[in-house]
């Protein structure tokens, strides 16, 4: 039976992914630049340059997240009101490629006509975007997967592509908490989804503590196209994949065309 993978801190990026570590430790979302903020679906960008989506829980840490891997301290705004922003925020990185980053989900303040609304929108978009190559779900290691988390992987996993699984906020957890925490989300995954464990990999995260990032970068470099890591040596131009009109998704390295594993 197939396995997800627990990359723990440890890990070097050589370890869980010998070709990403080959191209000189690739940082995908360095250079990271605010495109627009989208809250319909007619908004969304025109599908062709592989797009990259983060989600999680309110407060869960994903905006944080984001700063860490994109190196920058205010791209993604931590907000005061969690939950109040609904609108998907799109940020190109310097190879074309896109990272969209969903609204926080599971806020109990926010009226439940506006949270089904999202849900219906963030399921219809995992779903059926094409140009989606991975999606980061931001999970708080202490807390694990909740019913929201559980939902969204529900909708997105039968479509074959991978997650990246940050359990963050591992600073406040002992090492081998940090590992056990881990365990227990994939074992979590595994129980739920089954047919999808080898799409996924765990990592245990902290944004202030920088804990994960080489392995998460690892992974983030294995979903784009080799032309599209950009590194500070061979800058490519920033438009080279944003124009595209393809409809076909581009696929991350290594995965099948379509359902990989259908229910
Ligand atoms: P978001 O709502 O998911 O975007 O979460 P934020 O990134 O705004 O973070 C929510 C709260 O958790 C803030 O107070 C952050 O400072 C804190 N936080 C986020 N990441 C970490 C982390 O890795 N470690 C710790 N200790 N706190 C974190």
């Amino acid at each position: 039976m197939q396995k997800h993978r627990i990359v723990a801190e440890s890990s070097s990026a050589a370890k869980s992914a010998p070709h990403a570590a080959a191209k000189a430790a690739p940082h995908p979302l360095h250079h990271a630049d605010f495109v627009d903020s989208v809250a319909k679906e007619s908004q969304l960008p025109p599908p062709g340059a592989p797009e990259i989506a983060f989600a999680g829980r309110s407060n869960a840490g994903k905006s944080s997240a984001i700063n860490t891997l994109a190196n920058r301290t205010r791209l993604a705004f931590t907000s005061k009101m969690p939950g109040r922003t609904q609108q998907i925020n799109f940020f190109r990185l310097r190879g074309g490629a896109l990272l969209a980053d969903l609204p926080g989900y599971g806020y109990a303040a926010v009226p439940r006509e506006l949270k089904e609304h999202w849900q219906r929108f963030l399921t219809r978009y995992l779903a059926t975007r094409q140009s989606l190559v991975g999606l980061v779900l931001v999970v708080d290691a202490r807390h694990g997967l909740s019913d929201p988390d559980r939902a969204l992987l529900d909708g997105y996993l039968t479509s074959g592509r991978p997650v990246l699984l940050l359990a963050t906020k591992a600073d406040k957890l002992a090492p081998s908490a940090q590992r056990e925490a881990a365990r227990a989300i994939g074992r979590d995954i595994a129980a739920a989804f089954p047919f999808a464990v080898a799409q996924v990999t765990v990592v245990p995260f902290s944004a202030t503590r920088r804990i994960g990032v080489e392995a998460a970068e690892a992974t983030l470099a294995e979903w784009l196209p080799d032309d599209i890591i950009v590194d500070d040596r061979n800058p490519a131009p920033a438009d080279a994949h944003f124009e595209s009109t393809k409809e076909e998704a581009p696929r991350p390295r290594g995965m099948a065309r379509g359902p990989k594993y259908p229910r």
